[in-house]
């Protein structure tokens, strides 16, 4: 009954059309970790192989495709990163722009050789960040968050100092959905001189970041989230203007070099952003971010926002009237200011039960030890699917 009321009132719920339906599924709520394809993208993608592949073949490098990561990376940066033209280049995979970026980080200033990262943030990040300390010898400094929450900059605070090479945090953490005060952090560490490098994996897309406003030096993200790329879309990679000829990236391949075509005998990095590109560009994998940045500006970023944060509402409220009976606990922040865009809840029985939703058409996703993610996304998700959702996981409980 509530449900239907919010869909009524809500302003987003016309885009709910342009994603392809899912036969079967009564309530898709994992789109922070696979965002659902939008019918343009079908589209798109078919045109792509008839038209400048299958067409244009080879002559497309020249005409469109060398330009794509750089091209595309700026309407990223415009409608959804808050950055200023040349500083977000797409292309690798989270993992392989988390390598990539540290390890520049730590390579900048030989007097500064700690990483300053948090035990709650995603596994890939946390290995890669042991990788490189491993690799050059760096230190790492673990801050250890609550676990239902997230990192403050008091503890941030706390663990820079002059031996500082980068601090490096998830924007919204993966479990707790924990949104991070991002020009706080970004400030502290750069009073002790250290350089930041935001993960916006889970805010990309669905919470408004402001990178040139807050002064970010870098940052990674997913683009198979809340951007709606597909499955193993490639990543994107900002790196403040300010900062791109003093960093030197690892994984120096002929496409960020100065001239790729002249195939010299040694590497020179082209200027710019170009240089932090390492192979070649993926652009099938490219071609539906393009459509998902569309329909965002189309949305607006603060819509989307507040439509995020009264799903999110909708379900503390739902949870504290009908689950928090059945042991059902918010293993998220229940402020909505610094809460992402999925609200974790926790139960031991969850583990059991999170497969016989997904068998009824209910898909949310399950982390250990307990906990199952309702992943919120706001063009896609009605509160009528939240509900269903709820009703699954009642009944199940029950
Ligand atoms: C999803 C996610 C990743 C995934 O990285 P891939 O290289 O795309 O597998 C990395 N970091 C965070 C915080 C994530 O949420």
């Amino acid at each position: 009954m509530r449900a239907a009321e919010l869909d009524a009132a809500d302003p987003l719920a016309q885009f709910g059309a342009e994603f392809l339906p899912a036969e079967g599924v009564s309530a898709y709520l994992d789109g922070n970790s696979l965002g659902r394809p939008l019918r343009a993208s079908a589209e798109r993608v078919q045109e792509l192989i008839n038209g400048a592949w299958g067409t244009g073949l080879i002559r497309s490098w020249d005409e469109q495709w060398m330009a794509e990561p750089l091209r595309l990376g700026d309407e990223l940066g415009r409608v959804v990163l808050g950055a200023g033209p040349g500083q977000t280049m797409i292309g690798d995979s989270t993992t392989v722009l988390l390598y990539k970026w540290l390890r520049a980080a730590v390579a900048l200033d030989p007097r500064r050789s700690r990483i300053v990262l948090d035990t709650e943030n995603f596994p890939t990040d946390r290995y890669l960040a042991a990788a490189v300390a491993r690799e050059t010898g760096a230190e790492l400094v673990w801050l250890r968050p609550d676990p239902a929450a997230g990192v403050s900059p008091e503890q941030v605070a706390d663990a820079v100092d002059g031996r500082t090479a980068v601090v490096l945090l998830s924007h919204v953490a993966y479990k707790s959905a924990w949104l991070a005060d991002l020009p706080a952090i970004t400030a502290i560490a750069h009073e002790a001189g250290a350089l930041v490098l935001w993960d916006l994996c889970h805010s990309a897309g669905v919470v408004g970041v402001a990178l040139d406003a807050a002064d970010v030096d870098l940052a990674v993200g997913c683009s198979y989230k809340f951007l709606n790329g597909g499955p193993g879309a490639p990543a994107f990679g900002y790196v403040a203007a300010r900062l791109q000829d003093r960093l030197e990236q690892p994984i120096t391949g002929w496409m960020g070099h100065a001239d790729p075509f002249a195939m010299g005998p040694d590497y020179r990095p082209a200027t710019g952003m170009r240089r932090f590109v390492s192979g070649t560009p993926p652009i099938l994998g490219m071609a539906p971010i393009a459509d998902m940045i569309r329909l965002i500006e189309r949305a607006g970023l603060p819509a989307i926002r507040e439509k995020s944060i009264k799903l999110g509402e909708y379900v503390i409220a739902e949870v504290d009237a009908r689950l928090a009976g059945l042991g059902v606990r918010v293993a998220s922040p229940r402020d909505p200011e610094r809460r992402g865009a999925h609200v974790t809840l926790a139960h031991p029985a969850f583990r059991e039960i999170y497969r016989a939703l997904w068998g009824e058409g209910v898909i949310p996703d399950f982390r250990e030890p307990d906990g199952i993610r309702l992943g919120l996304s706001p063009l896609s998700t009605s509160f009528a699917e939240v509900e269903a959702a709820l009703d699954a996981i009642e009944r199940q409980l029950r």
